[in-house]
């Protein structure tokens, strides 16, 4: 591969020679930022862990410049800063035995930008690397905007290598803002209830983040705990902790399906159940 970035990483925790290793890939989480694929993905990541024929792979598109810092790191520049969030991204693919974390050092700007062409070519470099089966990226209702400008990219090359490149599923996942609301019918419900001290280890690795004020790590464990309890109001729990995905598959097989209509369906749905309810 020939990333756009001189900064771009690519980790591979067990050595594996770099096309080889990406060959393996059966899972691949695409996300914006260090700590998201953790946060919204550990489906994917459990799924994988201590297989041999299972693989997942992370992609962080952005390079972690304008992170909130304090505590230790509160006198950090923003490249020390860049650093710091690199090397815990690749603390979290060792803990979680990654087939390989690529860390794409775009900035911002670039991803949210629709007529910049790097990030997509990146990620089509990754996505022919990889051939992966199962595709996890923000849901198209998130209120970051750099997760929804890093999902369309990621539609946009998926799009494009369709033709040789064909996932059995593609998730849209839960970071800034959950998905309680899609009804039930439409949810993509993702048990996470194995290794729940994997799983904590995962987000913890962030110290930068969770020292910095904001607990990613139990909130995380919060959000899944409260599906897990909520999901349906009949019948006992049979999982400890669920997250929820958008299926955005069919805008991957069919190219001419409007995005925004897409996902508006969702909502209007939503809107209709509501008022069904209160007549
Ligand atoms: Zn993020």
């Amino acid at each position: 591969m020939q990333l756009h970035n001189a900064a771009a990483d690519v980790f591979i925790p067990d050595g594996t020679e770099q096309a080889a290793a990406l060959a393996r890939t059966t899972h691949l989480c695409i996300t914006a930022h260090q700590d998201d694929i953790e946060i919204m993905a550990y489906h994917g990541i459990a799924a994988c862990f201590g297989r041999k024929d299972l693989w997942f792979t992370g992609v962080v598109v952005t390079n972690g410049a304008g992170s909130p810092r304090s505590g230790i790191y509160g006198d950090y520049t923003d490249e020390e800063m860049q650093r710091v969030r690199l090397r815990e991204q690749r603390k979290a693919a060792y803990v979680g035995e990654y087939a390989a974390q690529i860390q794409l050092a775009f900035p911002s700007s670039a991803v949210k930008n629709p007529n910049e062409t790097a990030v997509v070519d990146d990620l089509k470099q990754i996505l022919l690397a990889t051939r992966p089966q199962y595709v996890y990226l923000h849901n198209l209702a998130d209120k970051h905007d750099t997760h929804i400008g890093v999902s369309l990219r990621s539609i946009a090359a998926l799009r494009a290598v369709a033709g040789e490149v064909k996932p059995k599923k593609v998730y849209g996942c839960e970071v800034w803002r959950d998905l309680d609301w899609l009804s039930d019918e439409e949810k993509q419900v993702l048990p996470v209830s194995s290794r729940s001290n994997i799983a904590a280890a995962l987000v913890g690795v962030f110290d930068s983040q969770v020292t910095g004020g904001k607990r990613y790590d139990l909130a995380t464990a919060g959000r899944r705990l409260a599906h897990a309890t909520y999901y349906a109001s009949h019948g006992t729990d049979q999982e400890s902790a669920l997250t929820y995905a958008m299926d955005l598959t069919p805008l991957v097989e069919d190219p001419g399906l409007s995005i925004a209509d897409y996902v508006l369906g969702f909502v209007d749905r939503f809107r209709a159940d509501v008022a069904r309810r209160l007549r």
